[in-house]
């Protein structure tokens, strides 16, 4: 039932409520347990309960370890620990499949069966949706076999994993002395627990809602819907008065804005206790935020999002230890005295990651039994994926939480942020053969507690800041929730340009002036098709790299970073395959081992499975199109060399030039130079003569490396003149089958004189007196040197001219 608005000055938290009655059984309340049901508030209701009332407190538990210890009860069976159940499910699946298979694969499958587990998902349900094929029902029926035998597995020794046994709390009822505070994710089974839960012994924060939110549920999903559905108390402001919206250009910007909102929140004078709550939504953003903003404001600072453990030394530490096959103890040893000798040196988050180190000794060698053969590669995982948390002070003036951490605790200010697509509400889930599409009622589920947690959390506020990012070159754009609070509030969003204060001072532009000093530098260099492409569209970017060494910082490392490191995987995954014909039938069964025994991946790729999946499906359509025109290119087995380094001089002797050639192979009579890049393929203009573009000062175009390793190969007798071709093979194809971008035979003709004519335009370089930035250069958007150059706009990538 929907309870009627009510002022927000009227309104006492919930949790106020479970305190007054929690305190008539003061100073004895350990009969007593209280289940906070939301997120991960129960940190900050055991906070809440020892300061305010204090004596001997009740039970504390987060509705996850309840159900597990209600389950336990009435199975008489133990509960197995989350790392514990993925090793155990990982050594079932292995056993079954008779091969060793890489643990992020059974990580994705574990939390896919979580879901489907929790959700009530039944193998008919799923065999009944739409587009599900043949194929498909059998994996599907696999998936529920692969359940059911962990199950089994697990029950056979008195064991049990809580999420896959949810359906037993479905026959479950609240205890006499269980308090509940917050709402639970409405799957079926936690939504027929809620229905048994007496109301007095229910506390839940009511939601607030806009002005402007229609008075029944509008057409689109909210927690309105939710509200209404369930009976719970809902708020309304009458005025929409101190919410504010922001639309900021660039990621940059975010910390600038916080780095703003603390300041001036620092510098009012504050009635005791008043705290600025800090959301950010984006948990990748923790450890960038924590590290170069929270971090230096030391104790002010109470910092709740988790953060990776792999950032820190001690991870590093570890896993090099495991890596080099050095005994668990002697690390262990050997991190417990450091931490003891510089305990004084070392700052909070380095203490917890030490002593996360420690912990993972120990478990480590715990669960070594359950980790078979692969011990190091699974060992390697597990501190891959461990997360910190830090302990700081809940009365510290800042607060840094994520939603549904602190429900109910009234703030003076909040900034939610960034506000976008993808990040809040959080993606649909997507899983094989399990999405949105396919079951809207999972992804109706988690939006509507999604809404639900942002609105009871606004209704603590005294005034709200909601940011999103707009950035329209980087593709984050605010997500259409963030239009619909505004406008909810009647407020408009505000487009703010913000840059960081240290690069606002700068003006001018950089000029290098060309020294014999520098000029001498720049004649001994050997070039590279990079390095040219670099020098002709901005020399001072080259300069600045290749010359004085810069090197950007690794918060730049971003998308294409990710996109690098696997190109550069598979440059050395299809060098290797030249020794396994048919490597169209042989490259699939090699592709996983090379993929997990790749160091660079393991150690530097984000989001490995999802990245994994999507090469894996390019290149799956590359071998079936292949193998359905017979015309082997990529999968070819006539390849002669891989990753071949050459050298030559040019320009009459003036220059010298180098390059990798990823691989020389056979088309029949003729030889190929191929180069493989992993990016979808570009379009070209057909129109005139490569070497015509020679000039272009913005842009240096591509073929001119397929050029360069023409040259190359031919100067250094790899290939034959007449005999030749050469082509880029784009290992991202837009288009089913057009992934091929030949260079055309009159521009290979005229190799000999494009390098001529690349000699010309150094030496025309060379004799300018200074070097200025090229705003207008292609890859400029993307440079990490800004701040070197004095770009105008600084670190904006695009988007509105705002
Ligand atoms: S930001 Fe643009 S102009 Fe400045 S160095 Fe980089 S590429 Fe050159």
């Amino acid at each position: 039932m929907a309870g009627p608005a009510k002022a927000k000055d009227d309104l006492h938290p919930a949790v106020d409520l479970l305190i007054e009655r929690l305190r008539s059984h003061y100073p004895d309340m350990s009969g007593f347990t209280v289940v906070a049901m939301t997120g991960r508030s129960r940190d900050f209701l055991h906070h809440l309960v020892h300061s305010r009332i204090g004596g001997l407190l009740p039970t504390i538990l987060s509705f996850d370890d309840y159900k597990t210890r209600r389950i336990a009860e009435s199975t008489g069976r133990i509960a197995v620990p989350e790392d514990e159940a993925f090793l155990r499910f990982h050594a079932l699946r292995c056993r079954e499949e008779g091969l060793s298979l890489p643990p992020a694969d059974s990580q994705r499958l574990l939390s896919f069966l979580t879901t489907i587990a929790e959700f009530s998902v039944s193998i008919e349900e799923l065999r009944a949706l739409d587009r599900i094929g043949p194929e498909q029902l059998d994996r599907i029926d696999c998936f529920f076999a692969t359940l059911e035998a962990f199950r089994a597995c697990l029950a056979s020794q008195g064991l049990f994993y809580p999420p896959f046994e949810a359906a037993w709390f479905a026959d479950l009822a609240p205890g006499e002395g269980d308090f509940f505070v917050g709402l639970p994710l409405m799957t079926p089974v936690n939504q027929r627990f809620f229905s048994l839960i007496p109301r007095e012994r229910l506390f839940v924060e009511a939601p607030l809602f806009g002005p402007h939110m229609p008075t029944e549920p509008p057409e689109y999903e909210t927690a309105l819907s939710l509200v209404r559905r369930i009976g719970i108390v809902e708020r309304r402001s009458t005025t929409g008065e101190g919410f504010g919206f922001t639309e900021l250009a660039e990621r940059a910007a975010l910390p600038a804005l916080l780095a703003h909102e603390i300041d001036a929140f620092l510098r009012e004078p504050h009635i005791d206790g008043e705290q600025l709550f800090i959301v950010p939504l984006d948990e990748r953003l923790s450890f960038y935020l924590w590290k170069f903003l929270f971090h230096p404001l030391g104790g002010q600072v109470n910092f709740a999002p988790w953060l990776p453990f792999t950032h820190f030394a001690a991870a590093h530490r570890l896993r090099e230890a495991i890596h080099g096959g050095k005994g668990l103890a002697a690390v262990r040893r050997e991190l417990v005295a450091e931490l003891t000798a510089r305990w004084n040196e070392l700052d909070e988050a380095d203490h917890s990651a030490f002593e996360g180190a420690i912990t993972l000794c120990d478990a480590l060698e715990r669960l070594r039994p359950l980790m078979g053969d692969e011990w190091s590669q699974l060992a390697e995982y597990l501190i891959a994926v461990k997360k910190l948390r830090l302990h700081g002070k809940r009365n510290a003036p800042i607060q840094v939480v994520g939603l549904g951490d602190a429900t109910g605790i009234p703030y003076q200010r909040a900034i939610i942020l960034p506000m976008n697509s993808g990040i809040f509400p959080q993606k649909p889930f997507s899983g094989p053969y399990l999405n949105m599409i396919h079951l809207p009622r999972i992804y109706r589920t988690q939006y509507e507690a999604d809404d639900l947690s942002l609105r009871q959390f606004l209704s603590f506020g005294h005034t709200t800041h909601v940011a999103a990012l707009y950035d329209q070159v980087t593709g984050e754009a605010p997500s259409p929730h963030f239009a619909f609070l505004a406008t909810e509030f009647g407020r408009s969003a505000v487009k703010r340009l913000i840059a960081p204060a240290p690069f606002c001072v700068p003006t001018g532009i950089l000029t290098i002036e060309n020294t014999d000093e520098l000029k001498e530098q720049i004649q001994r260099h050997t070039w590279s098709f990079s390095s040219l492409k670099r020098f002709f569209t901005c020399p001072c970017r080259f300069i600045l790299e290749e010359i004085q060494g810069v090197t950007p910082p690794p918060c730049f490392e971003e998308e294409e970073h990710a996109n690098l490191l696997i190109g550069d995987f598979l440059h050395r995954f299809f060098a290797q395959l030249k020794g396994h014909p048919p490597a169209v039938e042989r490259w699939r069964e090699r592709f996983d081992k090379s993929w997990e025994r790749d160091e660079d991946l393991q150690a530097k790729l984000p989001d490995q499975a999802v990245r994994k999946a999507i090469v894996l499906s390019h290149l799956a359509d590359i071998a079936a199109w292949e193998k359905e025109t017979g015309r082997l290119l990529l999968f070819s087995d006539d390849v002669t060399a891989a990753e071949l380094e050459l050298r030559a001089p040019f320009g009459g002797g003036r220059y010298k030039l180098k390059g990798r050639i990823d691989r020389l192979q056979l088309q029949g009579e003729r030889q190929l130079i191929a180069d493989l890049k992993y990016k979808e393929k570009n379009k070209v203009s057909e129109k005139g003569r490569l070497i015509d573009r020679l000039e272009e000062t913005d842009s240096f175009d591509d073929r001119f490396q397929l050029i360069i390793y023409a040259y190359l190969a031919l100067y250094n007798k790899r290939a034959t003149p007449n005999r030749l071709d050469a082509t880029h093979i784009f290992l991202r194809p837009r288009v089913r089958g057009d992934y091929e971008g030949r260079l055309a035979e009159e521009d290979l003709a005229a190799c000999d004189a494009t390098l001529d004519r690349i000699a010309e335009r150094l030496d025309r370089m060379l004799a300018l007196e200074r070097f200025t930035p090229n705003y207008r250069s292609d890859g400029c958007a993307y440079c990490p040197h800004k701040a070197l150059c004095l770009k105008p706009d600084l670190y904006r990538t695009g988007g509105r001219p705002w």
